[in-house]
């Protein structure tokens, strides 16, 4: 796994303006079943990724936190909501709120999260590959396939299986 992170950003890098095409004409006109595709190669590609092997999402980017996850997490540690905040988050460039480092502070030497029954809906559904609509998240996309090899792989399947 180590070696396959490694050589991500460049391989990801390699295949963007297909990826980028793709995705325009993915826009254009996606197929009618576009979903079921999606939820096929997502589950297959899952079935195969151990996410505890890898972690990258949780060691180079963070998640979004919703109220809804700071009021969540913050009960979850016996916080008040503001101080959960304080000591965890920030505000980014959207005005969301963002984890204050990367790594994620909840993630352990064993790439276990220490807050996983809890933690940030966007967590639980990184890296999307599965979500009806998917080419309305296209750019995220692209940036998700430099992060995560499950989701490259399955974008790279997804050319094979769609070929617009
Ligand atoms: S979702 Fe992707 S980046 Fe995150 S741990 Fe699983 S394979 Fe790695
Ligand atoms: S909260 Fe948990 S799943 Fe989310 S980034 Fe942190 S360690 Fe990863």
């Amino acid at each position: 796994m180590e070696q396959i992170l490694k050589e991500l950003p460049k391989k990801a890098q390699e295949k963007h303006n297909e990826n980028r095409k793709f995705f325009a004409k993915l826009k254009k006109r996606p197929p009618k079943n576009l979903d079921y595709v999606m939820q096929e190669l997502h589950y297959e590609e899952f079935q195969r990724t151990d996410c505890l092997e890898c972690a990258n999402c949780c060691k180079t980017t963070g998640p979004l936190f919703t109220k809804a996850d700071v009021e969540r997490i913050s009960k979850h540690f016996r916080l008040k909501p503001q101080k959960f905040i304080e000591q965890y988050l920030r505000i980014d460039d959207e005005n969301d709120y963002v984890l204050q480092e990367v790594p994620c502070t909840f993630l352990g030497a064993d790439n276990y999260c220490s807050i996983y029954d809890v933690r940030p809906k966007a967590c639980r559904e990184f890296p999307h590959t599965d979500r009806k609509k998917f080419q309305q998240i296209s750019n995220l996309t692209l940036k998700n396939v430099a992060i995560c090899p499950a989701a490259f792989n399955i974008v790279e399947k997804m050319k094979k299986a769609i070929g617009n």
